[in-house]
């Protein structure tokens, strides 16, 4: 019988599993693909997510670029955020190369990786059987990414309503020279154009509800931008209201709905709430200690979503108040990176608003 075993070897399963082997657990990971493998995504690493990697004693690599201006722009209207020194607002890795270092790295440390599909886990009292494999370990960790076979079969949580979720695609798109976000490239969201070393990764991503409009902005966006698309994906987002662990199952990253609502970052949530799982079996809960440990995260992404709900649907006037008082934009930067918690820059921001509304409807 294994101590733990964690489906699924993306970027939260593979983090558990490199702190669990390490801390002495017999460990299994398993995933359906072989590595390297492809994955849809951005490949944005925020400050604040390459700070907990490296606490962590994991590898940010390799890197393609490394961005310490951010440029938003839309509506005729743009703005640039610097960092300061020393600092950097997003490195870009491909996720299909830096997906294949975290395993290894998990790997190297005495994790067992195993290519397998899990197709159900079933919960008795002696432990938990991966359905299918004939494996059983004490304890499972949901690792599986957005469409979690282990969150399903288990019962730990209900499936994604439609309000739960991100959509996004992304393609490749010839070398630029800025990052950028685009906040007027699709309705209910935004695009972005990520420059790497050779090439840029571009997409456009929203609220499900406006999914075909999103899908037909996405048509516009990669004509303008000449985007060869990769695909497109659904971002969880929604997990901070629903169960994330039960008895002997643990869910983490994708698999746990833990992306931020307002800009569809899961990697940082990853690899937080993996951190938060490795420790929490340790204790004599597991799955209320991992409850409990992750109540703030929860909190914030609560309070992201609400925020989501406000901004999205207004964007063209939300964005004109980031561009008219550039300390808004400076202030969600800080909050972005790490520096800053979400709520405290959400008070102090949305206490601006009526004096802008004021300022607006007065034309000054
Ligand atoms: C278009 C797009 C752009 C994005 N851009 C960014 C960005 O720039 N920055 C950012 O921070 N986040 C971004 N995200 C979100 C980010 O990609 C995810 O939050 C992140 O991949 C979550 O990692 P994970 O390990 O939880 O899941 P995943 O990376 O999805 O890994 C899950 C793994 O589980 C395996 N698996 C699934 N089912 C089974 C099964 N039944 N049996 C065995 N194995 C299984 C899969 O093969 C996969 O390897 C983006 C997402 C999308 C779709």
């Amino acid at each position: 019988m294994w101590d733990v075993a964690i489906v699924g070897a993306g970027p939260s399963g593979s983090t558990a599993a490199y702190l669990l082997a390490k801390m002495g657990f017999k460990t299994l990971l398993l995933d359906m693909r072989s590595f390297p493998r492809p994955k849809p995504c951005g490949g944005g690493i925020t400050l604040k997510a390459a700070r907990l990697l490296e606490e962590l004693g994991l590898p940010l690599e390799p890197v393609e670029a490394i961005h310490r201006e951010v440029v938003v722009a839309g509506f005729g209207r743009e703005i640039t955020v610097s960092t300061s020194p020393g600092e950097f607002a997003i490195a870009l890795v491909k996720r299909e190369l830096f997906d294949h270092r975290l395993l290894e790295s998990a790997i190297g440390v005495g994790a067992e990786f195993i290519r397998a599909k899990v197709n159900a886990v079933k919960v008795s009292d002696s432990g938990a059987k991966l359905i299918g494999l004939g494996e059983e370990a004490k304890f499972v960790i949901g690792a599986d990414g957005a469409n979690s076979v282990v969150a399903l079969t288990s019962g730990v949580r209900s499936g994604w309503r439609r309000e739960d979720v991100i959509v996004a695609m992304e393609g490749s798109a010839p070398l630029q020279d800025r990052l950028i976000f685009m906040v007027d490239a699709a309705p209910y969201g935004y695009g972005w154009i990520f420059p790497r070393s050779e090439d840029s990764n571009a997409g456009v991503g929203g609220m499900s509800e406006k999914s075909r409009e999103i899908m037909e902005a996405f048509r516009e966006f990669s004509s303008r931008f000449n985007v060869r698309m990769n695909g497109s994906w659904i971002i969880p987002a929604g997990g901070h209201g629903k169960p994330i662990a039960k008895d002997r199952v643990l869910l983490v990253g994708d698999a746990a709905g833990l992306a931020d609502p307002l800009t569809g970052e899961g990697l940082y949530y990853a690899f937080r709430s993996s951190l938060e799982a490795s420790k929490a079996l340790e204790s004599e809960s597991p799955a209320e200690n991992y409850s409990e440990r992750m109540k703030p995260i929860l909190e914030e992404l609560k309070a992201k979503r609400r925020a989501a709900r406000l901004i999205m649907p207004r964007m063209k006037f939300f964005f004109e108040l980031f561009v008219s008082y550039p300390e808004i934009a400076r202030r969600y930067m800080l909050s972005s990176i790490g520096k800053v918690e979400f709520r405290d820059f959400w008070r102090w921001a949305i206490s601006r608003v009526p004096r802008a509304l004021i300022k607006s409807k007065l034309g000054i």
